[in-house]
């Protein structure tokens, strides 16, 4: 299996390089921020807890983001491999992303982080991104200062858990798309041929 953490803070383009990732490489995506956002629509009982969360940009406590993300990865048993996008984004959530897969006899392949992206750009990207996306916690610069906050807090440290393990590859997410992409698709053929 190709079990790959899609690593950056908000607005690094994660979403979009999974997008194009999940075509190529055939692969289920998990974006733990798609799926709180698919049950704030419907209004499920996590949805309106997730909201109150997500809506000042913290995060949503470890233990109902371990449990769903969970569910979701057994629901998809003919998987050839997943993408998990947005998660982890605690230690907590590494090692029990850790413990589930070994415990079903598989394991990450590696993580993906883009790196090296001003602040600032990621703000204008962001504001830019919620003009489509209608996400209140786009719109809002405090809301989006205070995730980016919480990441340097709480998900930074997440990339040491990897780099421990010698599974860290960065690239280099400023630029474009496609360049981007590619740079992600060669660190992918070289860990899987190895
Ligand atoms: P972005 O990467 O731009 O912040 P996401 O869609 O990944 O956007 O996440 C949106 C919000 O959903 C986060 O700010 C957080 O409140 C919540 N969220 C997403 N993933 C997690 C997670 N793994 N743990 C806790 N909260 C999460």
């Amino acid at each position: 299996m190709l079990n790959l953490v899609l690593f950056g803070p908000p607005g690094a383009g994660k979403g979009t390089q999974s997008t194009k990732l999940i075509d190529k490489y055939n692969l289920v995506h998990l974006s733990t921020g798609d799926i709180f956002r698919h049950n704030i629509k419907g209004e499920t009982e996590l949805g309106k807890l997730a909201k109150s969360y997500i809506d000042k940009g913290e995060l949503v406590p470890d233990e109902v983001t371990i449990s769903m993300l969970e569910s979701e990865v057994k629901s998809h048993p003919e998987a050839n491999g997943f993408i998990f996008d947005g998660f982890p984004r605690t230690e907590a959530q590494a090692g029990a992303l850790d413990k589930f897969l070994t415990a079903n006899n598989t394991a990450i392949t590696c993580m993906l982080a883009l790196t090296d992206i001003p602040q600032e750009e990621l703000v204008t990207r962001i504001l830019g991104r919620a003009k489509d996306s209608g996400r209140a916690d786009d719109a809002n610069e405090e809301t989006i200062k205070n995730r980016l906050n919480v990441y340097e807090k709480d998900t930074a440290v997440v990339a040491s858990f990897y780099q421990k393990q010698d599974k860290f590859i960065g690239i280099n997410g400023v630029g474009e798309i496609d360049t981007i992409f590619s740079s992600i698709c060669s660190k992918i053929d070289e860990v899987s041929n190895s």
